[in-house]
């Protein structure tokens, strides 16, 4: 697998999480799906909603290598994101037909995020809300409870396949 087909399979497996899976009415998600791409040294990250309910696709550097700038210096990574690597990741989401609202952080930072317009799928959005919700069995837990019942909310989350594509 090439370093693009492998980005390539990643972001369309993470978009159609985001957008074209049913999710079980009893289940709940916070952090977002996290694919990565070993060949790169990358890790994406696909949030289904932030602050304003919009998704997030995020870029991090999986293995982060650090300079030692010397006593009292903080340290500076070694291998930030590439120069245009963000603004690269937009274009291809536009590409692929999604309304980019913003982009933030990337080179010569570790992370990037680029904004997309659309509402994830809205039983992926209901899922962010139970877990806002938090546990329903103990809710002076809230999403810090670690019970069977609010744990196995998690699991139920469908995930993507990841199976290679055939060769034509
Ligand atoms: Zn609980």
């Amino acid at each position: 697998m090439t370093e693009q087909t492998a980005f390539d399979t990643v972001l369309t497996a993470g978009l159609s999480w985001l957008y074209g899976t049913e999710q079980p009415d009893n289940a709940w998600q916070h952090h977002g799906l996290l694919l990565p791409v070993p060949a790169t040294n990358r890790l994406y990250s696909f949030i289904p909603a932030n602050d304003w309910k919009c998704p997030v696709v995020a870029v991090d550097v999986a293995k982060i290598e650090w300079i030692d700038n010397g006593p009292n210096e903080l340290k500076t990574p070694a291998n930030p994101l590439e120069p245009g690597e963000l603004e690269a990741l937009a274009a291809e989401l536009r590409t692929l037909g999604f309304k980019v609202t913003s982009a933030w952080n990337g080179h010569p930072q570790t992370t990037g995020s680029v904004g997309l317009a659309r509402p994830a799928h809205p039983s992926l959005v209901a899922a962010v809300d139970r877990y806002r919700a938090g546990c329903l069995v103990h809710p002076g837990r809230s999403v810090f409870c670690d019970c069977d019942a609010w744990r196995e909310g998690f699991s139920r989350i469908v995930q993507p396949s990841l199976a290679p594509q055939p060769t034509p």
